[in-house]
């Protein structure tokens, strides 16, 4: 498809654990993009949702609340190489959004049609003039469907398991191994049974498998395959 963008858009989706962040954010220092993690703008609205006592059920309250958010640019996001900041009226929130619980949490609010409705535009903006890695669930299938190159990246759960209790141990929180999987078991659950915009490979997307690759040698693998892409037959 032919867009208006003269840098590339490069997708990455995958599940929950998978290294997406980590990959994704060296990967676009590596390139001089911009880095943006989706996964922000579903944690901030479950985040603001439980603080006004919106349920996770509630699609229509959902809806609301995120359209109101973006109008009023209540919440603002803040990509930046070192990580993503999020204020909510002012605020800074990226702290408390970083929970499991809220992880949870943003897994629910997704699956609602209004709640990605109401995101779709802004992440649509972020991407307009090309130069961004994207980071998250349905980029290469639904947001931009017309992405330049997708990654699925993805890893076993137990891998993935292994890496949140790494993180976790490593920020001074010990987390069970067994509760860890059981979490990312049922995050995958949610978010590729979900009937809106689930988790699923796009069908151009490359396939890589992390279980066994450092995060040095995943981003090197992504470069390579970017590298390979001719991107002056885009418009
Ligand atoms: O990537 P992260 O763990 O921050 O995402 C939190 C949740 O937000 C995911 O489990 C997923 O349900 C949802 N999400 C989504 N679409 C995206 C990014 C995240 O549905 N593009």
């Amino acid at each position: 498809m032919a867009t208006q963008r003269t840098r590339p858009i490069i997708a990455i989706d995958g599940p929950a654990g998978a290294g997406k962040s980590i990959v994704a954010r060296r990967l676009a220092a590596e390139l001089g993009f911009t880095f943006v993690d989706t996964g922000a703008l579903y944690r901030a609205l479950a985040f603001v949702a439980r603080k006004a006592g919106v349920a996770t059920d509630d699609a229509t309250m959902l809806g609301d609340l995120a359209n109101t958010l973006v109008r009023t640019h209540a919440l603002r996001f803040d990509f930046g190489t070192t990580g993503t900041r999020v204020y909510h009226d002012g605020t800074e929130i990226s702290t408390s959004l970083r929970t499991s619980d809220v992880g949870i949490a943003a897994s629910l609010v997704s699956a609602h049609a209004e709640v990605r409705d109401a995101f779709l535009e802004l992440q649509r903006e972020l991407g307009e003039s090309g130069g961004v890695v994207f980071e998250g669930r349905d980029i290469g299938t639904v947001v931009f469907p017309e992405a330049d190159v997708k990654f699925f990246l993805t890893a076993s759960p137990q891998v993935r398991a292994e890496r949140r209790v790494t993180e976790q141990q490593n920020k001074g929180e010990n987390v069970s191994f067994s509760d860890t999987l059981t979490q990312v078991q049922r995050r995958d659950q949610l978010d590729s049974m979900r009937v809106v915009a689930p988790l699923r490979r796009a069908k151009d997307a490359a396939i890589i498998d992390s279980s066994a690759l450092t995060i040095d040698e995943t981003v090197l693998l992504m470069a390579h395959n970017i590298r390979a892409f001719d991107f002056s037959t885009e418009e």
